[in-house]
């Protein structure tokens, strides 16, 4: 590639040029006709990629730890007890987004690689009254992929409000909000929904709107408080003008183009893709004699891989050696294994093609470092695979 680098990291992604090329599109005001029609569209469509039919949609200009707060701030009150199933490093932030609000948390915590057993679940569920539970789709930290729809059924039968963060799987991985019975689904545009940095993006169930209008007491942030959002979506779902805070105009314009090509694609052989693109991948690495973080593959996300560095291999000059060849990819984030590991994200409009290139930079750099393996033997597995 010349003058620029592929980017092969867990968010931001390769962009899609039709997506950048509606948010090159001159600004308009935000309650322009076009404007609304847009941003209408685009709330709309949420709700067929989210598959929540009567869901409320929120888009709101922040990243994806803002939809995280938006889903705590109005959702939780002071003294009430939260369930955190963690995989990582996103599931202990949630933990301490939700102490900020004055939630008790219990942190139910996998060890690494691994997912909490629902038996562990339930068992918690058993012994409190919780308001609410919050489960990482796919943690971006570790690769590992979490089953939502058992642990929304458990949700349900202890009457627990359920939050899903989908920063790392909305419109990769299998969700299905309401079917499921998932009172919230989160998630960030910067990842599978294909849309530059900037959007929080959040479905909430009637219920979890139910529960906002009888809260005790008023939302602590006023950024987030649904009482400011709410008629603003409404009135864009609507076809009308409103005004609470200035929206990210081209962002929203770009996110309906993003949402439009997700719908034409089609929801399920977009996962279906996902999920193909990533095993191949995962053979090709374990075809290179490399370990992933996950410990099986049951539990490895198809938006992203964590890939232990081998026995000998410096992290770092590895990583040097891939970006020598234009491909970026992640190192660790996990701060206990930090030094260990490196991720690729593969997600969004990431193409086979994309994945050859990294898989030869990886090659070059395993090369490079002086690791022994069989040179093409990851491309010959992949292309066998995938083509
Ligand atoms: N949750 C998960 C699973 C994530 O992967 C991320 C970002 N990598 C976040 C939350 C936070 O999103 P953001 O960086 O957009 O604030």
């Amino acid at each position: 590639m010349k003058g620029r680098k592929l980017l092969m990291i867990p968010g931001p992604i390769e962009f899609d040029p039709e997506v950048l090329r509606s948010m090159s599109e001159a600004t308009t005001s935000h309650v322009a006709s076009n404007f609304i029609e847009s941003f209408g569209n685009a709330l709309d469509l949420m709700k067929k990629v989210w598959l929540a039919p009567n869901g409320q949609p929120f888009v709101i200009a922040g990243s994806g730890t803002l939809a995280m707060e938006i889903a705590a701030a109005n959702l939780i009150e002071a003294g009430e007890n939260a369930l955190v199933i963690s995989t990582g490093y996103f599931g202990e932030r949630y933990s301490d987004i939700l102490k900020r609000y004055g939630a008790n948390v219990t942190l139910l915590k996998a060890p690494t690689g691994e997912v909490v057993p629902l038996e562990e679940i339930e068992k918690a569920l058993k012994k409190k009254t919780y308001k609410l539970l919050t489960i990482t789709h796919v943690d971006t930290s570790t690769g590992v992929l979490v089953n939502p729809k058992p642990i929304a059924e458990l949700a349900s039968k202890y009457n627990v409000l359920s939050i899903l963060d989908g920063v790392c799987s909305v419109a990769g991985e299998e969700i299905q909000q309401e079917k499921w019975g998932l009172d919230i689904v989160l998630t960030a545009s910067q990842k599978a929904i294909g849309v530059p940095p900037g959007l929080a993006l959040l479905v909430a169930s009637q219920k979890a709107i139910l529960t906002w209008k009888n809260r005790k007491t008023p939302v602590s942030n006023y950024y987030a408080d649904w009482e400011n959002w709410l008629p603003i979506m409404t009135a864009y779902q609507n076809r009308k003008p409103s005004y609470f805070g200035t929206p990210p105009v081209n962002l929203i314009v770009a996110l309906e183009t993003s949402l439009k090509m997700i719908t034409d694609e089609g929801i399920q052989l977009r996962v279906e893709r996902h999920q193909k693109l990533a095993s191949a991948f995962r053979l090709a690495i374990s075809s290179l004699g490399l370990d992933i973080l996950p410990v099986n593959v049951n539990i490895a996300a198809n938006t992203l891989t964590a890939i232990y560095y081998p026995k000998g291999v410096n992290g770092n000059i590895l990583l040097k050696h891939i970006s020598d060849f234009d491909i970026i990819i992640a190192g660790g984030l996990l701060s206990k294994i930090k030094a260990d590991y490196f991720r690729v994200g593969h997600m969004g409009s990431v193409s086979s093609k994309d994945l050859l290139a990294t898989l030869s930079a990886l090659e070059y750099a395993l090369f490079k470092s002086g690791y022994k393996f069989e040179t093409g033997i990851s491309l010959k597995t992949f292309q066998y695979l995938v083509m």
